[in-house]
Parts: structure tokens; C-alpha cells; sequence
């Protein structure tokens, strides 16, 4: 008998969210409007932040936080190496120098010692990401921040909810970036959204977001809106098309629910792997202010007769499906020519990386198949150790 497959991720999307879509189609309005004002206004609420600006991808929040706090050229912005390609990308876009930063690798995210000697007087902004959900230590990061004038624009990518000292992320940085991916907390397909409690930086990514043009410009081709409008800057196509709002509102509703589906299964994986040899889950902090977007393992080489890519072989010889989160960016080609990397620039991520493997983790999945996971994840452990 072959057992169904467990896939990677699946998202959790419910019949009235698909309804509400279908409701958006039959409207006539498809692009930004009411959908997406109520969308921020729930976000910003949910969160706890003054303001909340909804576009379409995490990339394109990334890059708002970044242009609307004036990171332009000759800026240096500290990056962490351990992140997806967006987050260095959109200062490069900026004309700024991104200077990777190594990890901690009990936890992937990034060291505080690294980003102040990263420092320089040309230093800008700093952007920390909460690696797989556990939130950053943001007291170390804003304390340094204010002593040397730097702006701070988090990577929330994976990290709704999450709490860093008791805040919740999105209310911390000057500008959070969420992320709303096909595989993220929650999902739009694609889309983000910006928080800040900066109602001027707020204005300025509003502007941005919709080719620089006048606030109110989206109602152009409504009767209420006008058909005047006026360029003000150079912007960027980033605004969100109601049809994904009435997705995004109806997963924000069930966020809460979500994330303690996930952080039950999380729990679950923990105690199950507790005693596999060889392989270590991150040290997640407090459980409960974890997002519980990834669950990730390290795999203790050195005690395993196979690497990483016979191990994730195997597991999918189970059925079941991994991911690598993520190559870290100094080793990445485009970086390692553009930026002058070496592996050994960042020693500590380049070691871990090959350790690295993201098992199955969704709201949907149920305790049965996290316990085939993890059992899947010891015997081949067992079956491979030195
Ligand atoms: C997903 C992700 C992004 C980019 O988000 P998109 O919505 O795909 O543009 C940025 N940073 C991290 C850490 C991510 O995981």
C-alpha cells in the first residue's frame, strides 16, 4: 500500500474567501478600492500599527519601506546573508550597497555583534528578517539603530504574528515588510502589506506605490474620483487589486486560527524529534511568539553517512516534500560577482547551510501525518548514522 503524499505546503483557503473573490469578479471593480481600504485598516488593527499600506508582494513592501525612509545611492543598508534574494535586492534597486551580515545558527537570524561591526558612516538602514517566525531580538537591533542613526526596515516575510520582547512585529521597525506568497502565514497568491506608525512615511509609500501620482488617484475612473491627477515623483506599479484583498481579509480573519494550528504541529514535531539522532530543530525562543511559518532541521553532518540532498532524496522516496530555506545570499552567483563574496566571508551561514532542511508544516496537516514525517525523519536518520 503506498501511503497519500504529504506535499511541502498547502494553503488553507475557505469557501467564503473564494466566494468573496467571486464576489469582487461580479462587482466591476477589480483594481484597488474599497476592498483593499478595508483590507489595510483590518491589517493595521490586527497588528497593532498606525498604518498599514497593502501592495502586491512582500518584494514591493520591501522596496517602500526602503525608498519612502530615502535609502537612495551610496547608502549601505546591513542585510542579513541568511534571507530570500528580495531582501538585498530592492536596496541594490535603490542604487544603495547592501553589506551582508552572518547569522546566528541556533536560530538562522541574524547576529547583533555582526551588524554593529558592519557599521560604517555610510550605513543607512538596517533590515533584519524573522527567520522561519521567531522574531528578531528588536531591543539590540533599534537600541543600535538609535545610537547611530539608522533606519530599520524589518523583513516580516515570515513572521505573522510574531512577538520580539512583547511587541508585536509590524509595530517595532519604522517600516515592517509582510508578505502574503502562495506559502506564507497568509495568502493573497501574491501580495504584501507595509506597516508603520509613521503616518508620513505611510503617505510617501502610498504615493509611491501608484507611479508617484497624487493621493486619491486609484478612484480616477470612479464617479466620485477625479480624472485630474498629478506625477509627483518617480514610483513603481506596487498597489494591490481588490480581488486579492477579499482573499487577504478573509485569511487575516482566520490568521489566529491558523497560527495555532501551526504552532501545535510545531510542538508536535518537536517532541517526536526530540530524540532523533543527528538531527536538531532550531532553537525556536518562546514558542508562542513564533510565527511558525517554516519548521526547520539541522542536520548534524559530521554523526551522517549521507548529506542533505540524500536525506531530502529519501524523504521524497516516502512521499514526502521538503525545502531549503534558504541558500544564503553571499553564495549565490549574481551576489558573489556583483558584491565580491567569499564563503568564507560569512563563515558561520556558509557552514550551516548545507545542514539545512524545511520539513512539511501547514495548517491543514494533520497530527498523523507530522507523526509519518518524523518518523520518516528518525529512520533515516537512524539508518544513517556513523
Ligand atoms: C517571501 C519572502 C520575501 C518576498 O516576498 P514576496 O511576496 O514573494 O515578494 C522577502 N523576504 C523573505 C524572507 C521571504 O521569505
Amino acid at each position: 500500500m503506498t501511503l497519500p503524499s504529504i506535499p511541502f505546503f498547502r494553503p488553507s483557503i475557505s469557501e467564503a474567501a473564494i466566494d468573496a473573490v467571486a464576489g469582487v469578479l461580479r462587482s466591476g471593480w477589480l483594481t484597488t478600492g474599497e476592498q483593499v481600504l478595508e483590507f489595510e485598516r483590518e491589517f493595521a488593527a490586527y497588528v497593532g500599527a498606525a498604518h498599514a499600506v497593502a501592495v502586491n508582494s512582500g518584494t514591493a513592501a520591501l522596496h517602500l519601506g526602503l525608498a519612502a525612509t530615502g535609502v537612495g545611492p551610496g547608502d549601505e543598508v546591513i542585510v542579513p546573508t541568511m534571507t530570500f534574494a528580495a531582501t538585498a535586492e530592492v536596496a541594490i534597486h535603490l542604487g544603495a550597497t547592501p553589506v551582508l551580515v552572518d547569522c546566528d545558527p541556533a536560530t538562522l537570524n541574524v547576529d547583533h555583534e555582526a551588524i554593529a561591526a558592519a557599521i560604517t558612516p555610510r550605513t543607512r538602514a538596517v533590515m533584519p528578517v524573522h527567520f522561519a517566525g521567531r522574531a528578531v531580538d528588536m531591543k539590540a537591533v533599534t537600541d543600535l539603530a538609535a545610537a547611530h542613526e539608522l533606519v530599520v526596515v524589518d523583513d516580516a516575510a515570515h513572521a505573522l504574528p510574531a512577538r520580539s520582547g512583547g511587541h508585536v512585529v509590524g509595530t517595532i521597525g519604522d517600516a515592517t515588510a509582510f508578505s502574503f506568497y502562495a506559502n506564507k502565514p497568509i495568502t493573497t497568491g501574491e501580495g504584501g502589506m507595509l506597516t508603520t506608525a509613521d503616518e508620513e512615511l505611510a503617505e510617501r509609500a502610498r504615493v509611491l506605490r501608484l507611479h508617484g501620482m497624487s493621493r486619491g488617484a486609484w478612484k480616477r475612473f470612479s464617479l466620485e474620483g477625479s480624472w485630474d491627477y498629478d506625477v509627483q515623483e518617480l514610483g513603481y506599479k506596487y498597489n494591490m487589486p481588490d480581488i486579492l484583498a477579499a482573499l487577504g481579509r478573509h485569511q487575516l480573519a482566520r490568521s489566529d486560527k491558523l497560527h495555532d494550528a501551526r504552532r501545535r504541529l510545531a510542538a508536535q514535531y518537536a517532541d517526536r524529534l526530540a530524540d532523533v539522532p543527528a538531527v536538531s530543530p532550531l532553537d525556536p525562543g518562546d514558542p508562542d511568539a513564533h510565527a511558525w511559518h517554516l519548521y526547520i532541521v539541522r542536520l548534524e553532518l559530521d554523526r551522517l553517512t549521507i548529506d542533505r540532498a540524500r536525506f531530502i532524496e529519501l524523504l521524497a522516496e516516502r512521499g514526502i516534500g521538503t525545502g531549503v530555506h534558504y541558500k544564503p545570499l553571499h553564495m549565490h552567483g549574481y551576489f558573489r560577482r556583483t558584491l565580491g563574496y567569499h564563503d568564507d566571508d560569512l563563515p558561520r551561514a556558509s557552514a550551516v547551510y548545507p545542514q539545512l532542511v524545511s520539513l512539511p508544516l501547514y495548517p491543514e496537516m494533520d497530527q498523523q501525518s507530522v507523526d509519518r514525517v518524523a518518523t520518516a525523519v528518525g529512520d533515516i536518520a537512524a539508518a544513517n548514522t556513523r
